[in-house]
């Protein structure tokens, strides 16, 4: 899979000052790069047999609906703040680049179904560990997270609960 790092750029300090912001769009753009790298997303998500897939606004959007439509499960999305109507619970959590909320809404997810979470990447896990934090807490069975990519040097994956399924197509 490290043949389509030269794919991914790196933009140094973007968003902020001392970020190295890895840029997937080239990826996304040529349908034989990003079928490569979601053949094995499909793989390891089709294996845990989730009832639903949930992505994270926004650019975990583009991986994890794709994979939702794939696989014929449904989608569940989480948002940043005042975007979901209706009854919705929320999380703070620290970013690598700052400090963020997401939502989800309190009515989605019937009890104890499985969910997974797919994301972009992975940097140091705050995203991901609230994202799943929300699932919990409305009633999901949260059965793991899979990523595009993991910066690995940020040990973001201490953040998720280690008895559930952990993986990453790309490591950095
Ligand atoms: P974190 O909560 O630190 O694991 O950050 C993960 C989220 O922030 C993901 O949804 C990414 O889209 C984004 N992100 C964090 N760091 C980077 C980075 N260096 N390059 C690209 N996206 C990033």
């Amino acid at each position: 899979m490290d043949n389509l790092k030269k794919y991914i750029n790196e933009i140094e300090n973007f968003p902020k000052e001392g970020i190295v912001f890895k840029d997937i769009n080239p990826i996304y753009k040529e349908p034989k790069r990003w079928n490569e790298i979601m053949m094995p997303l499909q793989n390891i998500v089709s294996k845990a047999k989730p009832d639903y897939i949930a992505g994270i606004e926004a650019r975990g959007f583009i991986s994890a609906s794709a994979l939702a439509f794939k696989l014929e499960v449904g989608f569940i999305p989480i948002r940043k703040p005042n975007k979901l109507p209706g009854k919705v619970i929320g999380v703070d959590y620290k970013l690598e680049y700052g400090v963020d909320r997401i939502e989800i809404q309190q009515n989605s997810i019937q009890k104890d179904r499985k969910v997974i979470v797919v994301d972009d990447l992975l940097a140091t896990g705050g995203t991901a560990s609230a994202a799943g934090k929300l699932i919990r807490e409305v009633g999901g069975q949260l059965i793991g997270y899979a990523f595009l990519v993991e910066l690995t040097e940020l040990h973001g994956r201490k953040k998720l609960d280690s008895n559930l399924i952990v993986e990453s197509i790309i490591k950095y």
